[in-house]
């Protein structure tokens, strides 16, 4: 599985998994962040173009963020 740049810490260990309950969970491997995903919130990006930003929701704060270009925010 492709690891992506962890919003966090920012190294290359940011990795999912599907839940019981189909819920998608964003894990780092270096810094442990989590956060979860809320798909039906899934738009087009508008720096990368593709339909891959969704909403990740952690402990503190709720944003958006592209799987595809890493971008964090609007
Ligand atoms: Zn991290
Ligand atoms: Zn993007």
């Amino acid at each position: 599985m492709a690891t992506q740049i962890c919003p966090e810490c920012k190294e290359d260990s940011f990795t999912w998994y599907i839940d019981d309950e189909s819920l998608t969970h964003w894990e780092c491997n270096s810094c442990s962040y989590h956060a979860l995903e809320n798909e039906n919130d899934e738009c087009i990006c508008n720096r990368c173009g593709n339909k891959t930003k969704t909403k990740l929701k952690d402990f503190f704060k709720e944003y958006w963020w592209c799987s595809n270009c890493n971008t964090i925010g609007q």
